[in-house]
């Protein structure tokens, strides 16, 4: 039996959507997942995963950014806190020592929504958190850019860049445009 990381309640043995096994918590409904126990669940998943996460989901119902530090009720140690999406303040709580993972109430119905139960593992990896880092920091260079250049002007210039980089006259363009007066011999 274990107890409750955030609220330290008992928790129960339950089986979640997608018949998923757990733990949930009879008071606040959080639940933990065990690794061994998502990894069986996982290689009995009939069917090859075909649905590939993004990054830019439209996700549903982003829980509120959370307090104190969780610890794992397998093996105590500090539960890490993972983001999934960029500019999303939705995050899941998983263990470094035991790869349990922890989700707050409603936290797996997300999931569930967005048909990402079965790609649990790959939010933890270097690849997705690193890919999640840049678009996060893109999306705060254009915010930046766009205060500094105004909308309007910041979209004219975003489209000339785009036309200017598909264009095979390039760097004739270019010169022509940095040239005060291209008109005098
Ligand atoms: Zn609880
Ligand atoms: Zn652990």
């Amino acid at each position: 039996m274990i107890n409750c990381p955030d609220c330290y309640s008992k928790m129960e043995r339950k089986l979640l959507d997608k018949r998923v096994p757990a733990y949930v918590c009879s008071s606040c409904e959080g639940t933990w997942i065990s690794s061994s126990e998502y990894a069986d669940w996982l290689e009995n998943q009939a069917g090859k995963i075909t649905i590939e996460p993004k990054l830019s989901e439209e996700t549903p119902l982003p829980a509120v950014a959370k307090r104190k530090p969780l610890i794992c009720p397998d093996c105590g140690r500090i539960l890490k806190r993972y983001k999934i999406w960029p500019d999303v303040e939705f995050y899941i709580d998983r263990c470094g020592g035991c790869n349990g993972v922890w989700f707050d109430r409603d936290e797996w119905a997300v999931l569930t929504e967005n048909d990402l139960t079965r790609q649990l593992y790959r939010f933890f990896t270097d690849e997705w958190q690193n890919q999640l880092k840049n678009e996060e920091m893109v999306s705060r260079l254009r915010t930046m850019y766009s205060e500094r250049f105004g909308k309007s002007d910041y979209e004219k210039l975003r489209e000339t860049k785009a036309w200017l980089e598909n264009n095979s006259n390039r760097d004739q363009l270019l010169a022509y445009l940095m040239d005060k007066d291209p008109y005098k011999s």
